[in-house]
């Protein structure tokens, strides 16, 4: 289990409403939502220079990641952006550097803790930056669909497979099961060494990713691929059903991904003709269907780069992003995909006064907010990340 060392307090029955309070600790998910200390106030005048000073006195003893989800006020102090996967591979080639500050969610803060060394010692500036679709998948609703495999007697044939977007927890239970973790760049090549080593793959948490990867990129049927609901007695699915799948899909979904619909693609390709449509594929099946182009935060970040001026865009993924792309470029015309403005709420924790918070808090020699994966969990969850590097 990974736990927040400085600042975990048992659950309580109030967990939604302390977490809109950004107080206390929520039983339900894999991060805590305490915000201990005094914030400034975000209309100090003075953040930006008080984060710039106290970033200067670490020098060398910080290294700072941030998101591609992550507000501009933030992004600005990042030493490197970049997605979950490159940011933890960041954070693994900064063995100088004392204190990780994490801008982003607390599954990329446990993917750093576990991808570096002891010594060094990695801070999430608000606890309460989750991770919707992480939260999705308990370890205990996992491990009861495993017996549930195992008393059907398929377990020995279906090989787990975890989207880096998952807890800790549930890389290690990955990673005991010879699974593999995957990102949404080599989802196809883990599930192709996935299949390899057994008849079935069982894919965590993000269902819309296992499913857009095994039809559209592997063409397997979607009759093959089943919908394991924790919710529901045996997932909901028969005997029958889970035998004859090729990929039992857990039901989980990114909740800013899963807003795109297929009436967002036909109203922005009626209103501007010749319109690019461009999406992540943690977006819902007949969506990624009806777009021209699908890949990870990497691949829309090149393909615009690569984009002839003049050329349309609309863009579906976080809006941060897709902001900061639209003033990136100019001379083509980049949009959001969704007429609703759809932040991710968690990423968006972290703010500029939480920032200079957590860069005063190290300048005074106290550590704020550090985030630790206990040494058997991590162990395990190596073992699969592992496995997805040295994938073919
Ligand atoms: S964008 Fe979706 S997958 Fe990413 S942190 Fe937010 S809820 Fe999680």
């Amino acid at each position: 289990m990974a736990r927040v060392t400085s600042t975990w307090t048992e659950p309580s029955n109030t967990a939604t409403a302390l977490l809109l309070l950004g107080r206390g600790s929520d039983p339900a998910s894999e991060r805590g939502v305490d915000c201990p200390g005094d914030l400034p106030a975000p209309s100090d005048p003075d953040l930006v220079a008080r984060a710039t000073a106290a970033k200067a006195a670490l020098g060398d003893r910080v290294f700072v990641l941030g998101h591609h989800y992550q507000r501009d006020e933030v992004i600005q102090f990042a030493d490197v952006t970049g997605d979950s996967f490159k940011l933890a591979q960041q954070a693994a080639a900064r063995p100088d550097a004392e204190f990780i500050v994490f801008c982003g969610v607390h599954f990329m803060a446990e993917s750093a803790d576990i991808l570096t060394t002891s010594a060094q010692r990695v801070l999430l500036p608000d606890l309460a930056a989750g991770c919707s679709m992480a939260d999705m998948a308990v370890l205990g609703q996992v491990e009861t669909a495993w017996e549930h495999f195992e008393d059907l007697g398929i377990a020995g044939d279906v090989v787990p497979v975890t989207y880096m977007n998952s807890s800790a927890d549930i890389k290690g239970f990955v990673g005991r099961n010879k699974g593999v973790v995957c990102t949404s760049s080599n989802a196809k090549r883990a599930l192709d060494w996935s299949f390899e080593q057994g008849g079935k793959v069982f894919f965590l948490p993000d269902q819309h990713l296992g499913r857009n990867t095994a039809v559209l990129e592997m063409g397997i049927d979607l009759e093959d691929c089943v919908l394991y609901d924790p919710h529901k007695p045996k997932g909901g699915l028969t005997d029958e059903q889970l035998r004859d799948a090729r990929m039992i899909l857990w039901r989980g979904h990114c909740s800013v991904h899963g807003r795109f619909t297929l009436e967002s693609v036909d109203e922005v390709r009626e209103r501007v003709p010749g319109v690019n449509v461009l999406v992540h594929p943690e977006c819902r099946h007949e969506v990624v269907r009806a777009a021209d182009y699908v890949g990870s935060t990497e691949y829309i970040i090149r393909a615009l780069d690569a984009a002839p001026a003049g050329s349309s865009w609309a863009v579906g993924t976080e809006l941060n992003l897709v902001r900061r792309l639209a003033l990136a470029h100019p001379d083509k015309q980049v949009m959001f995909l969704d007429k609703a403005v759809c932040y991710c709420s968690t990423m968006n924790r972290i703010d500029l006064p939480h920032l200079v918070w957590t860069l005063e808090e190290l300048v005074a020699g106290r550590v704020p907010n550090q985030i630790t994966v206990d040494a058997d969990t991590a162990h395990h969850a190596r073992i699969a990340l592992n496995q997805m590097l040295a994938l073919p």
